[in-house]
């Protein structure tokens, strides 16, 4: 089964966005948790989540993709910035039991300046005050494009986080394929190469989404600009590649195209005709 979403707006609730999503030809889609400059949370409709769950099931729902606030910042300079990343990644996981069993996908971070050996450090430390035992979210490590001081711009910067986090069986990685061609990986002419490194590196079975963006810049440009599929340096031809190779097919792609939900609709009809079962 082709596992596709785009991203929804949030403020209507999990049963509108799942009903959206349906209108579109989705099976899934990404939100954020709160707003992405950050803020406090809405409560959560018992209700809601209840007749979403439900709903999920009986539309064959993949698991859906929960986005951190762009603000949570787990290896800021200032104190107060990573106490702000604590308690927004610890109210946000427990929220998230609501509607247990999906993914959370946070933006590691920016050193600021500290360096991303100290970065790495931070994160880490947030994420192993965060995890629990028995929560049944997996949290998702986005790989960054190395705008800034932005950690996780490697696989390697990915791996050395995981290592340093004690319940790391809670921990995935979620790859933007904007963001990683853009960060000198180069998914349009190699791949297979791309893959194998990142299998050697961090471990396939890590892998538990992809953000599927066209990039504005080109390879290696650390600009980290969305672009709407197939009007970006990647283009159809590798794209299409990437939601069909055998290593990433079975995963749920998220598009996050600069696009309103028909556009979004739109690209996922494209991509359904050019995926193979
Ligand atoms: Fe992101
Ligand atoms: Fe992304
Ligand atoms: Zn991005």
């Amino acid at each position: 089964m082709f596992k596709i979403g785009c991203h929804l707006s949030a403020s209507s609730g999990y049963v509108h966005m799942l009903n959206e999503a349906i209108s579109i030809g989705a099976n899934t889609f990404q939100f954020f948790t709160r707003n992405p400059r950050g803020g406090k949370a809405k409560a959560i409709d018992e209700k809601d989540v209840e007749e979403f769950n439900k709903l999920a099931k009986e539309n064959y729902f993949a698991q859906i993709l929960a986005h951190a606030p762009y603000t949570l910042n787990a290896c800021s300079e200032t104190e107060r910035t990573r106490e702000f990343a604590l308690e927004v990644f610890a109210d946000d996981l427990k929220r998230l039991e609501y509607t247990p069993n999906n993914l959370y996908n946070f933006h590691p971070g920016s050193h600021v300046g500290q360096g991303s050996e100290k970065g790495i450090e931070l994160i880490a430390e947030t994420l192993n005050k965060v995890l629990f035992e028995d929560m049944t979210t997996t949290v998702l490590l986005e790989t960054m494009a190395g705008k800034g001081s932005e950690v996780g711009r490697s696989f390697e910067e990915i791996r050395a986080i995981i290592d340093k986090v004690e319940l790391n069986d809670k921990l995935g990685v979620c790859l933007d394929t904007c963001h990683v061609f853009d960060g000198g990986y180069d998914i349009v002419n190699d791949l297979d190469g791309v893959l194998d490194e990142f299998d050697s590196v961090i471990g396939l079975h890590r892998l538990k989404a992809i953000h599927l963006n066209d990039s504005l810049h080109g390879y290696e440009s650390h600009k980290d600009r969305h672009a709407k599929i197939g009007e970006g340096h990647l283009g159809n031809d590798a794209i299409i590649r990437i939601i069909n190779h055998p290593k990433l097919k079975h995963l749920p792609f998220f598009l996050e195209t600069p696009n309103d939900v028909p556009g979004y609709g739109r690209e996922i009809a494209f991509l359904k005709e050019n995926y193979t079962e």
